[in-house]
């Protein structure tokens, strides 16, 4: 009798044990928001095309033996691909690259704003006050210290030149995509304490923008912009994630190229979930565990 209790116990913790311990850090939680930086990069139509120059390749006599090396250089604009514009982009003296405090850019709550359906009804579509006060009524209000992240579903026609930014050509009155609009800039300022915001599109400022106010009422309150986020923006909930992202430190710098991740809290993954089944069945067999034994005692 007390073999077959001893092994039931067992059973139950073994199913419960892992389920315990469900741990919020694996790869389902941590998502990459970045494109990768290669020949197909997207960058401002002005600037120069993203290049990886293999300066060595091969085996090298070292000693007495050979030894395999490889080297390169990058040459680039500083906002090519996903990347991070300064405040001192759009704003006489304020932060460079290198200046931002390191606590904005670490494990900053996200607020994403989802205006997919608005973006694909106009090409030019610009995030609006109405919007916001549209999500916080669904998800409360945006959180201190937290970054935006607007969502138009424009990385979709990444990396295709031509979708992505309305033209093929250099010319800046040809481009067409969404942004945000400079009256929802100022009443974020105004209003919420916010230390970064990001889009998925080429910009903060919609294509036919002439003189990008969102970038200068934003940049004017050190408030950093990310630019060319990547699709996977689409796996976070519109709260309950963080960001965390670290530039180059390029001392004086506008911009930097920049790799963006986001953790997903635990409750708004699949995660619990898949604890979910195992507590369930765990919590079946202790109920059998417990009738076997009751059963014994009694007998
Ligand atoms: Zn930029």
């Amino acid at each position: 009798m007390s073999i077959v209790i001893v092994m039931l116990i067992r059973a139950v913790w073994l199913l419960i044990g892992p389920s315990v311990g469900c741990d919020a850090t694996n790869a389902e939680s941590i998502v990459d928001l970045s494109h990768p930086l290669n020949s197909q990069t997207l960058h401002w139509p002005e600037a120069r095309d993203f290049e990886l120059r293999v300066t060595q390749n091969g085996t090298v006599r070292r000693g007495e033996t050979n030894i395999w090396i490889q080297s390169d250089e990058i040459y680039m604009a500083t906002h090519t691909g996903t990347h991070l514009d300064a405040p001192c982009h759009f704003s006489r003296g304020k932060w460079s690259v290198a200046d931002i405090p390191i606590i904005n850019l670490v494990d900053r709550p996200v607020a994403v704003i989802d205006v997919v359906a608005q973006s694909v009804a106009t090409r030019d579509y610009e995030l609006s006050v109405d919007d916001i006060h549209s999500w916080e009524k669904m998800n409360g209000q945006i959180p201190d210290n937290s970054v935006i992240l607007v969502r138009t579903g424009w990385a979709r026609f990444w990396p295709k030149k031509l979708e992505y930014f309305g033209t093929e050509t250099k010319e800046i009155p040809l481009l067409h995509f969404p942004g945000v609009h400079p009256s929802a800039a100022q009443w974020i300022v105004d209003n919420r304490q916010i230390v970064g915001i990001g889009i998925d599109s080429p910009s903060i400022d919609h294509g036919q923008s002439k003189q990008y106010k969102s970038h200068q009422i934003l940049n004017a309150k050190n408030i950093y912009l990310l630019e060319n986020i990547a699709q996977t923006i689409h796996k976070l909930p519109a709260i309950g994630s963080s960001l965390t992202l670290l530039p180059l430190k390029i001392e004086g710098a506008s911009g930097t190229s920049v790799t963006v991740i986001a953790r997903i809290d635990a409750k708004h993954t699949s995660i619990s979930a898949k604890c979910a089944p195992n507590l369930s069945l765990a919590f079946m067999l202790s109920l059998l565990a417990s009738f076997v034994t009751l059963r014994y005692i009694i007998s």
